[in-house]
């Protein structure tokens, strides 16, 4: 093989045979770290300072060996981060990634295609729109549904809205906010997740647009009152635009009236957008896709493979049932873009334009397992949350959250320290990683099963630590003490 003609640039364009002991090298770093995660802590040990430290050695002008390098990064990474690859990470919803999704990164990052087009990566393209339409149809969309991968929910969620204003007046496209004669207003349940804002900040219609309706005590969209804000809005000259119900609420694993919400959604001439980000792979299991019943009636659906789904971040996907939308939303044209064809060219139908191969990940990992392994997956986490919620009852807890989801809100028996107190000394013991929140306006520990390694054993460890904590706290001794006399 010829060696590059300049010598510097064989750091970023090392020789085949270098190339394939560096890959090998760091193959085997990346196992000896991560099967040995589980004897570590959950926790980051590194502080600010000593990160602040560390960097504090570059300065980009000499250059360093990149073995070195990587060593470097992977003792890092083994210290200085949340292990979501930890069996007891019982935190958010983000997940020990399928090793699919893994060589899937791999195999992308070395072909480095660009989906812009798909005349640039004709196979790339047939793949992903291939499996999303797999995952519409299992969603109960029509058959002829459109979508695509977004980097995430919160992009799914952004597509909708555009979708959803250019819908009610098709002049938005080009004179924005303006195009409304009354102002657009977008009703998502206060538990919902609030990047809400976020967008509707971003599509120009701003913050003040989002109506936050309030839940039920069991923490769902209330669709009369749903119905009334609307009712509200309309006779003050408002436009309802879209509904958004969440399955699956991020605090609680709670699941929205979908369809009771669809029908207030429609009556309105309202879009109705379906945020399960998470909960959406119920859809992969037979037993458990009924409690997503009335999904099939939305008009677009955000699904993100990077939580439930278990794919590397950041991958998630849009669902629309209405085949034009994302054409007539996303059009642009350009003279040096190989192709223009809106059936096909993912840059004019949705907010990126240079685009990884991020369906690969779900599209391997799904071949692999097939639905059956993946409803597995998913009722293996609902079996072990409610494992987790029969021990604590047992132990006196109260558990907050009537959810048949894999995320637990629980409340510890009176006499203990307060819940931030026992999810800080359980975090910091390193043997767990829980969080907290608010639910029915009460602080609460929330706990979600989302590494599909996490074991029976492990959530006995982390009723054993909650206990520890919660009965001999090693910050709050003088508060017990004061308990006591009181
Ligand atoms: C996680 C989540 C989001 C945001 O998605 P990202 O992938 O973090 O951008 C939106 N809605 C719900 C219900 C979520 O759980």
């Amino acid at each position: 093989m010829p060696k590059p003609v300049c010598p510097e640039s064989t750091a970023l364009f090392p020789d085949w045979d270098d190339r394939r002991r560096g890959e090998d090298r760091l193959t085997v770093m990346l196992h000896n770290a991560l099967s040995h995660v589980a004897q570590g802590r959950a926790a980051p040990t590194k502080d600010a300072d000593s990160i602040g430290r560390g960097l504090s050695q570059f300065d980009f002008r000499s250059a360093i060996p990149i073995e070195q390098l990587l060593d470097w990064t992977v003792e890092q990474l083994r210290n200085g981060i949340v292990q979501v690859t930890h069996p007891r990470y019982f935190g958010l919803f983000n997940p020990a990634p399928t090793f699919p999704s893994e060589c899937a990164d791999r195999i992308v990052a070395a072909f480095n295609p660009q989906l812009a087009t798909s005349t640039t990566s004709p196979v790339a393209v047939a793949i992903e729109r291939r499996l999303v339409q797999a995952v519409a149809q299992r969603a109960g969309l029509p058959d002829r549904s459109a979508g695509h991968f977004t980097s995430g929910g919160s992009e799914a969620n952004f597509t909708a809205l555009i979708c959803a204003l250019g819908h009610a007046s098709p002049d938005f496209a080009v004179s924005g906010a303006r195009a409304f004669a009354a102002p657009p207003v977008v009703y998502a349940s206060s538990d919902s997740h609030l990047a809400w804002l976020k967008i509707a900040h971003q599509t120009g219609i701003g913050r003040s647009a989002v109506r936050l309706v309030p839940t039920d005590a069991g923490g769902r969209m209330d669709a009369q009152a749903l119905r009334q804000a609307l009712r509200d809005d309309m006779a003050c000259g408002s436009r309802p635009v879209m509904v958004v119900a969440t399955a699956g609420t991020t605090s609680a694993g709670m699941i929205d009236p979908l369809r009771a919400c669809a029908q207030v959604a429609h009556e309105a001439g309202a879009w109705f957008h379906v945020d399960a980000a998470w909960g959406g792979a119920l859809i992969c299991s037979d037993r458990l896709r009924g409690c997503l019943d009335g999904i099939e009636a939305a008009d677009s659906v955000t699904i993100d493979a990077h939580k439930w789904f278990a794919t590397t971040m950041g991958c998630g996907m849009f669902l629309t049932r209405h085949e034009n939308v994302l054409a007539d939303t996303f059009r642009v044209e350009t003279g040096y873009m190989p192709s223009n064809n809106p059936g096909l060219d993912p840059y004019v139908t949705s907010v990126q334009w240079s685009r990884r191969f991020l369906g690969l990940r779900l599209f391997l990992s799904l071949a692999a397992a097939g639905w059956d392994g993946y409803a597995s997956h998913v009722e293996h986490a609902i079996a072990l949350a409610e494992h987790l919620k029969a021990q604590l009852s047992a132990r006196g807890w109260r558990i907050a959250n009537e959810s048949a989801l894999a995320v637990v809100c629980a409340e510890p028996p009176d006499g203990y320290p307060a819940v931030r107190s026992i999810v800080r000394d359980v975090v910091a013991s390193g043997h767990a990683w829980i969080s907290t929140t608010t639910f029915g306006g009460r602080d609460v520990v929330r706990m979600c099963i989302t590494n599909g390694r996490t074991m029976i054993e492990d959530v006995n460890l982390l009723v054993d630590t909650l206990q520890t904590f919660g009965r001999w706290p090693q910050h709050a001794g003088r508060d017990r003490q004061m308990h006591h006399q009181a």
